[in-house]
């Protein structure tokens, strides 16, 4: 008869203990894209930065690059798992496009926030309908607004709860394909036409075989010291990096 090993079977429900807490699969190995540019408004370099030092931290493979020029480099595109990418408005050429629809198509991740992923190349529709949304308006700039948490058991919002924040609440244009994680809802002060809508903040979407990832909170590098905010971005990158 073979004897039990002990050591093992603890080590295993310790590993499954470990992952039922926390269902994100890690990071680690993880080949990942950071691209920034775009409008300075936006910090984009002081985002890049903060979410590529969380990446190492997570033993991912980052690569920063500043522009989209790398989306037509079809032999770093095709091995990377995720692509980050925090570039307000800017324009992007047609083989640039091309480069990074059909990596995500195929099974590479895009994840990011605000105008950095909502409002980039704002005549580019099908970078539009792949990312699910577009920035159309912040009536009334800097607001006081509240998120609401849609699901609780969701590893992406698990044990958020909804919580108030003083920034952009962007109004935006979005697929109803969407699968939204987290509302917020305007209470008309400005533009009174809009009172009661409720709006998306963060959603996931399939695109072909690829993972997208959007939270449109982060208008300033305050907004990603707010807890709820980090682990919305930090989360849903996890779930964005990994193929269905
Ligand atoms: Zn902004």
């Amino acid at each position: 008869m073979v004897k039990p090993n002990i050591s093992l079977l603890f080590v295993l429900l310790f590993m499954n203990f470990c992952f039922s807490q926390n269902e994100l699969p890690s990071l680690e190995g993880k080949n990942v894209l950071v691209v920034y540019g775009g409008w300075e408004g936006h910090q984009p370099e002081i985002f890049a930065k903060k979410i590529t030092s969380w990446l190492e931290e997570q033993q991912a493979v980052v690569r920063l690059e500043k522009g989209t020029a790398i989306y037509t480099n079809t032999s770093v595109m095709q091995k990377l798992d995720l692509v980050i990418q925090h570039i307000t408005m800017s324009e992007m050429t047609t083989k640039e496009s091309q480069g990074l629809i059909k990596a995500v198509a195929s099974g590479v991740g895009l994840a990011g926030c605000h105008g950095g992923l909502g409002d980039s190349f704002r005549d580019n529709t099908e970078y539009q309908y792949m990312v699910g949304g577009q920035f159309v308006k912040h009536p009334g700039g800097q607001v006081t607004y509240t998120v609401e948490i849609g699901s609780k058991e969701d590893p992406i919002t698990r044990d958020i709860k909804n919580f108030t924040l003083h920034s952009e609440q962007y109004y935006m244009h979005v697929d109803p394909a969407l699968e939204v994680l987290a509302t917020t809802k305007f209470s008309g002060a400005h533009d009174a036409w809009i009172e009661g809508a409720v709006v998306p903040v963060v959603w996931r979407k399939p695109f072909g075989k690829g993972r997208v990832f959007y939270n449109s909170i982060g208008h300033s590098k305050e907004d990603y010291e707010i807890p709820e905010v980090w682990s919305l971005i930090t989360r849903g990158v996890a779930w964005a990096a990994h193929k269905e």
